[in-house]
Order: C-alpha cells, then sequence, then structure tokens
C-alpha cells in the first residue's frame, strides 16, 4: 500500500503532483512520501508489538536520506548502520545512538572508534579477528564494547544471489559450528560485554521458511550458550522481508505473516529482539520520476528513452530487477516497448518489450517501489550528475537533496603540477 494516485487523471504523491515536482525540480528526481513512510513503519513496528518492546534499527543503507531518516527517528526506529558514513548520518538525523547497532565485515578501527564515542547500543560483530581488534581499541579508550556476534546459520535464503548473505559460502558471521568457540574467545576479552546474538540471511525474502529455519538455530544457540555460562540479553533477527515489485508476482507474506511466525519461532527466548528492516519500510515509499526524452524503432523493438538512467537506478541493470512503470498522465492507451536510459551500455535497460502505457516524447513516466536501493546506489557515471531527492508530505513537499549541478562535479577533480 502506498500514497502514489491518480486526482484528476494525473499521478501524484499523496497532494502533490508529480508534474509540479518535475516542472520545478526537473528530471529525473527520487520522489518519497512521508505517509507511506510512516504507515510501513507502523505496521512493521505493530506486527512485533507482541514480542515486548523489540529495538527496530532501520537499515540505513536501504535509504540514507537525512530527511527520510529523520522521519524515522519521528517514529521511534533506530539504525543499522555498516559504515562510519552512516553512523554519521543516523546521528545527523537525530537517531539517538543507543538505537543504533554496526554491522558488516570489515569494521575498521577508526570506524569501531566512532562507534564506542558515540556509545551505540551494539556491535554486531562477524569474526572472531573483528572481536580481537574491537577489544583492543575499546581498551585503548577504556570502553567496553557491548557485542553480539552475527551468526551464518547456513540457510538457503531463495533471493537473488547477490543479496544472499546466509549460505556457508557467504562472507557474513560466524559459522554456526564456530559460534561456541567464538563466545568463549569473546568472554575472555577485556574489551568486550556478550550481550547477543544476530543474523540477517539476505533481502528480498519473497518465503518464510528461510527466515523460521535460521530462528530455530538462533533459538537452539541461544540455549547452548546459556548452558556454557553466557549471558544473553538480546537477539537481533535482521532485515530482508520483501516487497511486491511486479504485479504480476505473488505478493511476499505480509509483516502480520512474519510477526506471528516470530512470535511462534521466539517463544522462551527470553531476550529484547532486535529487528533490522530497511526495503519494507522505504522500497514502496519511492519512486524515480522520469521523462521520455524520444521514441524510437530499432531493428526488433521499439525503444522508450528516458532521461533516467542505470547510474540512478541501479537495481534492473545489477539484479534484473522488475520496477513497474506508471505514465504520469494515462491516457488509457498502451504500447509494448524496451525502456533505457541515456547511458552507454546495453545493461541501461529498465525493461524489456514491457507491456505498459502508451508514452510519447516529453511525458512523464515514473518506476515505482524505487524508495529502497535507489538513490543510495546512484552513482555519476556517464559524468551524470547525482539523482535529486524530494519529501513530500500531505500537501506539502521539499527538496531534501538538490540536484548536483555538473560543475560541482567536475571541480571534484584537479589537476596535477605537471598538467596544470
Ligand atoms: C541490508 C541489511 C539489512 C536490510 O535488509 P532489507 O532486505 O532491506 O530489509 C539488515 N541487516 C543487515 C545486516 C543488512 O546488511
Amino acid at each position: 500500500m502506498d500514497h502514489f494516485e491518480l486526482i484528476d487523471g494525473v499521478l501524484h504523491a499523496e497532494g502533490v503532483s508529480l508534474e509540479t515536482i518535475a516542472a520545478q525540480v526537473g528530471t529525473p528526481v527520487y520522489v518519497y512520501s512521508t505517509a507511506t513512510i510512516e504507515r510501513h513503519a507502523q505496521i512493521f513496528r505493530e506486527a512485533l508489538a507482541p514480542t515486548g518492546d523489540p529495538l527496530i534499527a532501520f537499515a540505513v543503507k536501504a535509504n540514507p536520506n537525512r530527511a527520510v531518516l529523520a522521519t524515522l527517528a519521528g517514529q521511534g526506529y533506530g539504525a543499522d548502520v555498516v559504515s562510519a558514513g552512516e553512523l554519521l548520518r543516523a546521528r545527523a538525523a537525530g537517531i539517538p545512538a543507543d538505537r543504533i547497532v554496526f554491522s558488516g565485515v570489515g569494521k575498521t578501527a577508526d570506524e569501531m572508534r566512532l562507534a564506542l564515542n558515540e556509545g551505540i547500543f551494539q556491535f554486531n560483530v562477524e569474526s572472531e579477528p573483528e572481536a580481537e581488534m574491537l577489544s583492543a581499541v575499546a581498551c585503548e579508550l577504556g570502553k567496553i564494547a557491548p557485542i553480539a556476534f552475527r551468526i551464518n546459520p547456513d540457510v538457503i535464503a531463495g533471493t537473488h544471489a547477490k543479496i544472499s548473505t546466509g549460505g556457508k559460502e557467504n562472507k557474513f558471521g560466524v559459522a554456526y559450528d564456530r559460534a561456541l568457540d567464538a563466545y568463549r574467545l569473546a568472554a575472555s576479552l577485556p574489551g568486550l560485554r556478550v550481550q547477543g546474538v544476530a543474523v540477517h540471511i539476505g533481502s528480498q525474502l519473497t518465503n518464510l521458511d528461510p527466515l523460521r529455519a535460521a530462528f530455530g538455530k538462533v533459538g537452539a544457540l541461544i540455549a547452548d550458550l546459556r548452558a556454557a555460562g553466557h549471558e544473553l540479553q538480546t537477539a537481533d533477527l535482521g532485515g530482508g522481508l520483501g516487497v511486491p515489485y511486479d504485479p504480476a508476482v505473488p505478493v511476499p507474506p505480509s509483516p502480520a505473516a512474519y510477526g506471528a511466525m516470530v512470535v511462534e519461532a521466539t517463544q522462551g527466548w527470553n531476550v529484547r529482539l532486535m529487528f533490522e528492516p530497511g526495503r519494507l519500510i522505504v522500497a514502496n515509499a519511492g519512486v524515480l520520476l522520469s521523462r521520455v526524452i524520444r521514441v524510437k524503432q530499432g531493428a526488433a523493438n521499439a525503444f522508450v528513452i528516458v532521461d533516467a538512467a542505470m547510474n540512478d537506478l541501479l537495481r534492473p541493470s545489477l539484479y534484473d530487477a522488475w520496477h513497474d512503470i506508471r505514465a504520469v498522465r494515462p491516457t488509457g492507451e498502451g504500447m509494448t516497448a524496451t525502456v533505457v536510459g541515456p547511458v552507454c551500455e546495453t545493461g541501461d535497460t529498465f525493461a524489456t518489450n514491457r507491456a505498459m502505457p502508451e508514452f510519447a516524447a516529453d511525458e512523464l513516466m515514473v518506476f515505482a517501489t524505487a524508495g529502497a536501493y535507489g538513490a543510495t546506489m546512484a552513482s555519476t557515471y556517464n559524468s551524470r550528475a547525482l539523482t535529486p531527492e524530494v519529501l513530500v508530505k500531505g500537501d506539502q513537499w521539499a527538496v531534501v537533496r538538490a540536484r548536483q549541478p555538473i560543475e560541482t562535479l567536475i571541480a571534484a577533480d584537479s589537476l596535477p603540477d605537471w598538467l596544470d
């Protein structure tokens, strides 16, 4: 459910016409709906309310815009961060340090220092060498780092290979069989306080079974760890719940179904649960708004060439992802065409031979479900400036990231003496 609807024949984000935004900000531009973000945040929280008072930490990598993070801070959400940059953004958006979790396989000593000085809630540690480094850094600062080990449960997540993280061949987490040894090591390190267990098996999961299997393994491990004398207060169950992209594909399990599964899987754990949803909260709250440059007939296909490209929205090219295509002012007529951007790569294709609304030059097109892993993955490939972002709230709207001037992009390079 989202708040992008036709009003008097024109697609709106809540009360704001996308034609207005395109006219004033230009295209391409990402447009986010506050009401949709808040609704998803509330639905997820309500689905998990029966588990007590969980810490819900938004996965910042899904959409790190400071205005989006501040909207979620207003919902009581914390942040799951994977770099110093994400940690600083979360703090700048008003997310308290004691609601921040630090994930990732490659935390550096500098990043650990920053997070310890901020006083974050938990480090999700992904290896024994990382535990040793974190303990050393904490000792140097005279602090104690609260940790969970991220366990690799070796389950097949059933999603795209590039976003599966819980198989034993993946780089993530401590191998399940090594977990007891890792906890024994951590308990012996002076700079650490072991407080929990964490797991995250992948993204865009459309079936609850792999999650249930992973949580079952976490439950068994909690019992083993307690039997071995470790005190555990938290269990972080990660993110990963999928969202609907393609209307022709069955919808993923609802947050309510996920919540019911969690309640059942975590019976008797006696911990504070933590969650790290990203995509579920923001994907359907954002669209990429683009203008058709021209329509061209190829040898085999009709091409609709738009002013957005793979540098603005990488998902189709990276994951073969489907984004629904909508007209901002639909005529009721349809066409079948391949939708491409201006970038000089065949990978710069948003949809191939797609049956969709009819488009002509200068008309506005929307790529739906682009609020997660959209703007955040944008690059300046082909010397295209970073895509601007707009946040709508009711009848109000604001540019929350301005279009980057090309001059800024060019000025970022400098010439060495011998060329100047
Ligand atoms: C990416 C990621 C998430 C969020 O995944 P979604 O599929 O967007 O919910 C949560 N936790 C960790 C550790 C991640 O890497």
